[in-house]
């Protein structure tokens, strides 16, 4: 009886050391139209790629020993200065032809959070939403406010031109066309598109990211990043930037980024809802990603969808539209990548 005891404290011992080292990464690059007839195998590539890229600098920020939240800003950061997203550089423009961009980032061990909306000149939207959370008594700024303090707190500024891209130019001007609006006077001094822009698919308004983690200590904390929607106008703020909505992290539950039209998005308050329904009706995080966004957001018309993480590793995704990029990766998993709805 003794040495059952013993072999089963060591046991236990065992798989706690294995949870102690276990670390998760889930990240997504937007969800939108996105069919396989779409994109030519180059531009498949290329997004796979990024999405690729953007995981493993995460992945390796948590296998490290690193943060949750460390892991978050290396990831988001990539996918920030890649032209291929909504997000940094390749931001949709406003209808004034302006790119105003929203981050938010959350930790789960200590229910911190920081978020700024409508920057116009951080290059790292994500490092400032940060430098919110840990620098500032305050969870959201907006505006020039929020530009005045990412000077102030010293981080990377860029022009106008840094965000710019040929292609979000073109569907800002279809969208204006379409809808009646007159189009802004083009920015000067925009160089010719480069390799990796051409590469771009228009997925629609979307295009937003967001990775969500748990590190070896057994945190979770979400990030996301977005430029919005294509010519958005008077101020408008989706869900990117709302703590609840967009982004939501509690090592009591789990942590969330979503992507998508952020109206329905903020009216759901959809990141703390799969959160709440895995704390107070036991859901597992799969279950109740797949509750919100396949039936709660469906029946109210949204679009989009989510990734996620728990405490205890679970990793989960959900997306109601034909694409979501997508990928994970966790200690002795794999990376895996999709893009299609009908990929696993
Ligand atoms: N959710 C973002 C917004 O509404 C857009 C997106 O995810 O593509 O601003």
């Amino acid at each position: 009886m003794r040495k059952w005891v013993l072999g089963l404290v060591l046991a236990m011992g065992g798989m706690e050391s294995a949870m102690a080292q276990d670390w998760a990464i889930v990240v997504h690059g937007g969800a939108g139209v996105i069919a396989r007839a779409d994109l030519s195998a180059e531009q498949e590539q290329a997004y796979r790629a990024a999405m690729g890229r953007a995981t493993q600098a995460g992945a390796a920020v948590l296998a490290d020993g690193g943060s949750a939240l460390d892991a978050i800003e290396a990831a988001i950061t990539l996918m920030e200065d890649d032209p291929l997203f909504n997000a940094g550089r390749g931001a949709v423009f406003t209808a004034e032809g302006r790119n105003e961009l929203d981050a938010s980032i959350m930790d789960g061990a200590s229910l911190k959070a920081g978020a700024v909306a409508g920057v116009t000149a951080t290059r790292h939207p994500i490092r400032l939403a940060r430098a919110v959370m840990d620098h500032s008594p305050h969870v959201m700024l907006a505006g020039r406010g929020a530009d005045a303090f990412s000077e102030a707190q010293g981080l990377e500024q860029a022009p106008p031109a840094h965000f710019f891209t040929e292609r979000r130019w073109r569907a800002l001007e279809t969208f204006l066309r379409q809808a009646g609006l007159p189009a802004p006077v083009r920015p000067a001094g925009i160089a010719a598109p480069d390799a990796a822009e051409r590469l771009a698919h228009d997925e629609g308004k979307h295009g937003t990211v967001g990775v969500v983690a748990r590190d070896q200590a057994g945190h979770v904390a979400a990030g996301t990043s977005t430029g919005g929607t294509t010519g958005k106008r008077w101020g408008r703020v989706g869900d990117s930037p709302i703590i609840g909505a967009g982004t939501y992290a509690s090592d009591a539950s789990c942590a969330v980024s979503a992507t998508g039209t952020g109206e329905y998005f903020i009216r759901l308050a959809v990141a703390r809802e799969v959160c709440a329904l895995v704390e107070h009706r036991g859901l597992s995080l799969q279950a109740a990603a797949d509750l919100v966004i396949q039936d709660k957001l469906t029946a109210l018309g949204g679009d989009g969808g989510v990734v996620a993480v728990a405490p205890d590793g679970q990793m989960a995704w959900s997306f109601n539209t034909s694409g979501m990029y997508r990928a994970k990766m966790g200690a002795g998993q794999p990376l895996q990548i999709g893009i299609y709805k009908d990929e696993p």
